[in-house]
């Protein structure tokens, strides 16, 4: 199968029949062998119902529904999951994405030989102040912490090869990362293709307010994970003894200070009264916690489900049944 469609959707009855007849008829026409996976994430409307119906009367249309809402990134997923298409291809459900920017981007994976390719809404028709200023400086964050030149991180539509999608995991709301997740996961051909955008026709945006805070916060999480989620012990610990010995350093020259003092009947304070005490205490203090989290973050990633999961991209051809090669053993086997 040349491509997947994955269609991850919250409550957009009414965009749904428009969307399959575009999709079915630009994938007729390019003479694309496909699939459509409309993944309904728990939808309160009758989305489920208009699915039901497209797929009865389309068999390259599969539906699957969630018991409740758990976010566009899990709905991403599971429709990963069950894509078999040698390209996987993404898009939002409110038709503001055109299937007809799919066939552009399939060849760029499949002819130009890039791993994923993410839209680019350059003309984008989202409201100037609660979506287009936020997202310009969003992105211009995310490129500069990632490294990754793309100018539209959050595009819904995007494709990848299948074995991109199949080795990542899109969980919490990393879908705004995925080119992150890709690039970890040792997929560096990312690419770019602009894309026409257009207004909403029906229903409303199912992002307020709320993803200001979490998106940046998410970003932080991704980066960091990226630079030290396998080896906390590396940023914890080196910061904690750090600090500590900082304190450990103060707190003794404040000491031995005080006897010589004493010694050579020099005036003197007590230590409690001298600030530079409490400062190194507290460094001292805060030293040993930061250790003392790293060593368990040490704990926890070794007992990370992915912790020892390696993505082999290649091997040799395996050797004979008792791993030597056939004519140059000395024994045949049918001894
Ligand atoms: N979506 C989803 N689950 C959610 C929220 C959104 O599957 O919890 C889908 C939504 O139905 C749409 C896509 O994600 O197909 C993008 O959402 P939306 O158009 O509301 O985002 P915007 O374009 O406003 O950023
Ligand atoms: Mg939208």
């Amino acid at each position: 199968m040349d491509l997947s469609i994955v269609i991850p959707l919250f409550n957009e009855e009414d965009s749904l029949p428009e969307l399959e007849a575009w999709i079915r008829r630009v994938m007729e026409e390019e003479g694309f062998s496909y699939e459509i996976i409309m993944v309904d994430d728990g939808s309160k409307d009758g989305s489920w119902r208009v699915i039901e119906q497209l797929a009865e009367q389309n068999p390259n249309l599969q539906g699957i529904k969630f018991q409740r809402n758990y976010g566009k990134s899990a709905a991403l997923n599971t429709g990963f999951q069950a894509a078999r298409g040698r390209v996987v291809a993404t898009m939002d459900a409110d038709l503001q994405d055109s299937p007809e920017e799919l066939p552009g981007l399939y060849r760029m994976i499949a002819e130009q030989g890039y791993d994923m390719v993410s839209g680019w809404k350059k003309k984008r028709k989202d409201p100037l102040f609660s979506k287009n200023i936020p997202s310009k400086f969003y992105n211009w964050t995310a490129r500069r912490m990632t490294g990754i030149r793309l100018h539209d991180f959050n595009c819904g539509l995007k494709a990848y090869k299948r074995e991109v999608v199949h080795s990542i995991e899109v969980y919490g709301e990393m879908h705004r990362y995925i080119p992150v997740l890709a690039k970890w996961a040792g997929f560096h051909r990312i690419g770019e293709k602009t894309v026409v955008h257009q207004e909403r026709k029906y229903g409303t945006t199912k992002f307020g307010m709320e993803r200001f805070i979490r998106g940046p916060l998410d970003l932080m999480s991704v980066i960091f994970i990226s630079r030290f989620g396998k080896r906390p012990m590396h940023f914890f610990g080196a910061l904690g003894s750090l600090i500590f010995i900082l304190g450990f350093f103060a707190a003794g020259y404040i000491g031995i200070n005080k006897l010589y003092r004493l010694h050579q009947k020099l005036p003197t304070v007590l230590v409690t009264d001298n600030p530079y005490f409490f400062i190194s205490l507290t460094c001292m203090i805060i030293g040993t916690l930061l250790f003392v989290t790293g060593f368990l973050a040490e704990l926890v990633s070794r007992n990370a489900p992915d912790r020892s999961h390696y993505l082999i991209e290649k091997r040799t051809e395996a050797l004979g049944d008792e791993g030597i090669l056939p004519g140059r053993g000395t024994r045949t086997g049918m001894e």
